[in-house]
């Protein structure tokens, strides 16, 4: 007999926690990004953990602030909690971009990043609300 190899250990999958889960290239790294939406007294939190090649991530991780930059004002509460997650998400995204270029070779290409969060309308719309709002208390 030349099967020397026990059939339930000849079917493993390899394990290999360094995969992206959304698209399978490499190489990913496990990233957390947060989301919030502020609703006046309450807030309402959202934390993703996950292991992302970059394309993945930045796709992830620039969506979130960005409607974190447009919703998470909203609330008493959620003013601080905001700050601090926008820190951890430009952290997180500032970590990806020191990432290779995914390799493809997972299942299905990797997420389209879009534009950096500077770039987009919300962070546009953001920066605009600001200034807007201290020139209403200025005057
Ligand atoms: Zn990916």
């Amino acid at each position: 007999m030349a099967m020397n190899v026990h059939p339930t250990e000849r079917y493993q999958a390899p394990v290999d926690p360094d995969y992206c889960v959304n698209c399978g290239s490499r190489p990913a790294v496990r990233i957390s990004f947060q989301q919030a939406v502020g609703m006046i007294v309450f807030s309402q939190r959202q934390t993703v953990d996950l292991v992302l090649c970059r394309a993945c991530g930045q796709a992830t991780g620039r969506k979130m602030t960005s409607r974190t930059l447009l919703t998470g004002w909203w609330g008493l509460v959620a003013v601080l909690w905001n700050l601090v997650g926008l820190v951890r998400n430009a952290r997180s995204l500032r970590r990806l971009g020191r990432l290779a270029e995914p390799d493809r070779a997972g299942w299905e290409p990797p997420s389209n990043p879009g534009r950096p969060v500077f770039e987009r309308w919300t962070t546009i719309a953001f920066v605009l609300g600001v200034v807007v709002l201290t020139l209403a208390l200025a005057l």
